[in-house]
């Protein structure tokens, strides 16, 4: 097997496929070009991350030291709504279920003007600057995930890998060879004349899709329309107090600025428009908004988001930016190369690399990018903000029906029904529909039937045992303390 790129994708693949497929039956080859380089950015995650390491043995304390990496609860989303008003997406789900009252989530206990946070620990948790492994109380685990240093991550997974039997080529891929009666790819040709054959392909290579686009011409749907945002522009800065537990998000004029603390920095990034907002401008208002010097010159990434039509084509799989692109709103990149990965291995084909797996594997991965891209297009359509070009384009902007079907049934019944199976539950819905203003439409029937004084109690009764286990929890400086004792001071500033 051949796997085209060695960003977050291409290792993160390899790392995967050595640990699940055995290395008498498999030779595992990953081409990457030093020349070319990675996207370098992708630092915050979502918690099924914790089950990508437990699936090929990463021991957590290795991976905090040598990624730099610092714990995440959930996004801080600031001006969103409005100028002015802030909420938490945290994660986790309510730390009590609704018993028979709420059969479809806890939410339709609370009324439209009570807010949820006290009942998720990971918000409580977050604010007090708390943090264990494990929430207390009963001993259950919180949902957390983790900020890292994209190039560290590359490295320490590429060092798994080889350890692994991973080979790895360094080389530029300038042609490719197709078998003339299947179409299949045969081999890809490198510029020092190098011919790398394998029977399947793994397209890690990137925005430009070297194989499953330039080769097989997959095709591209392009969900601009939804998703307006096409530039990013990143710079890391001098790590300036205790790393938050949550990454910020704050809306801008044009878009939206990230803030991901580290060990030894913080990355920033400014996510726009360019039919909006001029690269120069925007890198402009990144510096002047950074919260301790810039650590290097800011680098601008171009995109455009959206998903290839098919991402497995023949015996070539794109996996990572090679496959799509959703904006990093909600930290999805690196969960939708861990999905595919996952629904690669689940359909793992023979050397026919019969059809019929490929196009299961298409309809699974479609879906995943589409209950993504609702979910981030969201947070930009349900806001009261008008008062930039961009934000009035957003609100106003036609909705993809599936979307616009989940917002009216809250709008009607507060239901958010999110898809069986995918990550972004109940929880993260009710959290950002709420957040960006949107109220809940009523409640479940069967929630009504609750009288509203034990309703009381047992709401009652939920906040304190969130405030217990929060309690019991200590100081996230603490936790972070050990980590911390091997910082590179090289990276500070003068
Ligand atoms: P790349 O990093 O571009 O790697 C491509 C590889 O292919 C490189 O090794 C390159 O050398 C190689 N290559 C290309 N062409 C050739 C060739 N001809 N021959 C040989 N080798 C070749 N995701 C998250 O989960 N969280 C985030 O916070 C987040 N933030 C992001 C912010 C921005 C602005 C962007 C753009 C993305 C973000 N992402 C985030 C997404 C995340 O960065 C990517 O999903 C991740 O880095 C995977 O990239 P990749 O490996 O697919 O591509």
């Amino acid at each position: 097997m051949a796997i085209i790129g060695g960003g977050t994708a291409g290792w993160m693949t390899a790392t995967a496929l050595a640990a699940h497929l055995s290395a008498e039956n498999c030779t595992i080859r990953l081409v990457e070009s030093e020349a070319i380089g990675t996207v370098g950015v992708g630092e915050a995650t979502v918690p099924p991350i914790h089950r990508f390491h437990k699936g090929v043995g990463i021991a957590e304390e290795d991976f905090l030291r040598a990624t730099k990496a610092t714990i995440k609860l959930g996004i801080h989303f600031i001006d969103w709504l409005r100028p002015g008003a802030d909420y938490v997406h945290p994660f986790g789900g309510f730390n009590i279920d609704g018993g028979d009252y709420a059969p479809r989530g806890f939410h339709h206990l609370l009324h439209a003007d009570e807010a949820f946070d006290a009942y998720n620990v990971q918000i409580m948790a977050g604010r007090a600057g708390k943090f264990a492994p494990k929430a207390g109380g009963r001993d259950k685990a919180l949902a957390y995930a983790y900020h890292f240093d994209a190039g560290l991550y590359a490295a320490f997974l590429r060092r798994i890998a080889e350890e692994r039997g991973v080979s790895r080529v360094e080389g530029q891929v300038v042609d490719v060879e197709r078998h003339p009666d299947t179409g299949f790819i045969a081999a890809v040709i490198l510029a020092d004349g190098s011919r790398i054959a394998a029977d399947l392909f793994i397209d890690c290579s990137g925005f430009g899709g070297l194989l499953i686009e330039r080769t097989l011409g997959a095709g591209y749907d392009d969900w601009s329309r939804w998703l307006p945002a096409d530039r990013a522009v990143a710079v890391p800065s001098a790590r300036h107090e205790t790393p938050s537990l949550f990454t910020r998000s704050t809306a801008r004029e044009s878009g939206w600025q990230w803030r991901i603390p580290l060990q030894h920095r913080t990355g920033n990034g400014y996510v726009f428009s360019s039919a909006f907002l001029s690269e120069q401008a925007a890198a402009d208002a990144l510096l002047a908004r950074l919260d301790a010097p810039a650590l290097a010159e800011p680098r601008t990434l171009r995109f455009v988001t959206g998903r290839r039509r098919r991402s497995w084509i023949g015996n070539c799989v794109a996996i990572g930016l090679a496959g799509g692109f959703l904006e990093p709103l909600e930290s999805t990149g690196i969960f939708l190369i861990q999905a595919s990965i996952q629904h690669l291995l689940g359909l793992f084909p023979g050397r026919d690399c019969d059809p019929r797996l490929a196009d299961r594997f298409n309809g699974e991965v479609a879906g995943v990018y589409e209950d993504c891209r609702d979910f981030i297009v969201a947070h930009y359509t349900c806001t009261e903000r008008e008062d930039s070009e961009f934000w009035r384009y957003c609100k106003a902007m036609p909705l993809p029906d599936s979307l616009a079907d989940r917002l009216d049934l809250f709008r009607t019944r507060g239901e958010t029904l999110p898809p069986r199976g995918s990550f972004f539950g109940d929880l993260s819905w009710y959290a950002v529909l709420t957040g960006q203003g949107l109220t809940p439409g009523g409640n479940h029937p069967v929630a009504s039937t609750l009288p509203d004084a034990d309703r009381h109690k047992m709401l009652q009764r939920a906040r304190a045992q969130v405030a217990l286990q929060v309690a019991a929890m200590p100081d996230y400086a603490h936790f972070l303390a050990p980590f911390e004792a091997t910082k590179d001071h090289s990276l500070a500033p003068a």
